[in-house]
């Protein structure tokens, strides 16, 4: 089967241009001028910009939190994914204590197998470190796993600095990347004490038991570590202006250092946590929405490519029955919100159309550079000839309001609700076959596992 894509404009990390793109199966086997075809079909999409399937390396679909389970599994996510122009998602399999982390991979496959609508791929997050677990690393790096994920915070997940210490060293060996949750847990679990001892128990109180030099602290922490071990890393969630000066001193002392952000920390601010009627649970995610000089300073950082990636940590509760279990109690309302859906028309109506980044760099950050580091290029991340045909014809006359009436995320709210849109996702291509049209699932459950390489390490 041949399929043209016929007078797009093609965009790539360095320029947008004008060209035809012959897919044939599950590659693109042409790009050029004027293409044609005798046997296949011919899509007219002229006026539209084309781009590689934009590829998400921050979800937590189907996950047990101990207390409740996200409401987005693999089947809704994914569905969700690729009706906004993501074809690649990168979940968190994470090990439980006392297991081993193979046992959270198989777990994590039988989760997503033939119920994902994009294809996908896992970081091993690593919560119980030993001699055992140690020695599982290179069998990770066999199965596809070449990045993993520590925590910095939260007390069913957190590490040790002695075990990030370890495990750098470790990384050094295997060729894997360590995306971390940089926040200070003690002083996270202690703020909220004094919080709650004070009578502060609404979503009010979630920023301040968190606030920027809490993850300052830990970003300076874990690049000094890193700094130690000579091992490359990756930041991931980055919310502060704190916390970027800390990440750019590793760079200045010839680090490598990676930074994600997310649509939260470009578009929220903490004015969100003080709405009536327990809204501001809607926005209870960690790390918390900043000020707007953060948001500021993060886009401006985009705009200078000192960020390199934005995921969505899409980690989803319906308000109704799960953001509540914390109505008497801000800390015990589920952290995360949805976002899998709305990245790229959120990163081109309020970065592109307000002229913070250009078309270029929405390409890069969403997804050429999260390819590259996360060991999918250029099989993703590219349109080039041999790559997979994952390709999003994006329409930018297309005019629209989010909204949670009309999702396919499946849960009961998103944070970005009434936010004006300019542009979609018109027709979404997994390995050529076309899976979405404006906005609907027309192909469903085709989403394979990717086993990746090592990272190509940005710079
Ligand atoms: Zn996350």
């Amino acid at each position: 089967m041949e399929l043209v894509l016929k007078g797009g404009t093609i965009v790539s990390s360095n320029k947008c241009f004008q060209a035809d793109l012959r897919i044939t199966g599950e590659k693109i086997s042409e790009i050029g001028s004027d293409l044609d075809t005798t046997d296949g079909v011919i899509v007219d999409i002229s006026g539209n910009y084309v781009f590689p399937g934009f590829i998400d390396s921050h979800t937590h679909f189907d996950l047990d939190t101990g207390t409740t389970k996200t409401a987005d599994d693999f089947a809704s996510g994914t569905k969700a994914a690729i009706v906004g122009g993501t074809t690649t998602i990168l979940d968190f399999a994470t090990q439980n204590k006392g297991e081993t982390l193979s046992h959270a991979l198989s777990i994590w496959h039988k989760k997503a197998k033939g119920v994902s609508s994009c294809d996908y791929g896992f970081h091993m997050a690593i919560t119980d470190w030993n001699e055992a677990v140690a020695k599982e690393l290179a069998i990770m790096k066999e199965e596809g796993i070449t990045s993993f994920k520590l925590y910095m915070a939260y007390e069913n997940l957190r590490v040790t600095d002695a075990q990030i210490y370890q495990i750098l060293k470790h990384m050094n060996e295997v060729g894997g990347m360590v995306g971390m949750h940089c926040e200070n847990g003690d002083m996270v679990q202690e703020r909220i004490l004094e919080l709650k001892a004070k009578g502060n128990l609404t979503p009010a109180a979630h920023p301040l038991s968190r606030p920027s030099i809490v993850e300052a602290e830990a970003v300076n922490r874990y690049i000094s570590l890193a700094y130690l071990t000579n091992t490359p890393v990756n930041i991931v969630h980055l919310s502060t202006k704190e916390g970027l000066t800390e990440a750019m001193k590793g760079r200045e002392r010839g680090q490598k250092v990676y930074i994600e952000t997310c649509p939260q920390y470009l578009l929220l601010d903490d004015s969100c946590y003080e709405k009536a009627d327990f809204e501001g649970a809607k926005y209870v995610f960690s790390p918390p929405a900043r000020k707007p000089e953060d948001v500021e300073c993060l886009w401006k950082a985009l705009s200078e490519d000192k960020i390199n990636t934005i995921g969505t940590d899409h980690c989803s509760f319906h308000f109704k029955g799960q953001k509540e279990l914390g109505r008497q109690d801000f800390s015990k309302i589920p952290n995360g919100i949805p976002g899998v859906e709305h990245r790229a028309a959120l990163i081109y109506t309020y970065g592109v159309m307000k002229n913070r980044i250009t078309m270029e760099q929405m390409c890069k950050v969403l997804s050429e550079n999260v390819a590259k580091l996360f060991g999918l290029y250029p099989r993703k991340g590219c349109l080039q000839v041999g790559s997979d045909a994952d390709i999003v014809v994006w329409n930018p006359d297309y005019e629209g309001t989010i909204s949670a009436a009309h999702q396919i995320q499946n849960v009961d709210y998103t944070p970005y609700e009434g936010m004006p849109v300019k542009g979609r996702a018109e027709r979404v291509y997994l390995r050529g076959n076309e899976v979405s049209y404006q906005g609907r699932v027309i192909k469903e459950n085709t989403g394979m596992y990717l086993p990746r390489t090592e990272s190509l390490y940005l710079m």
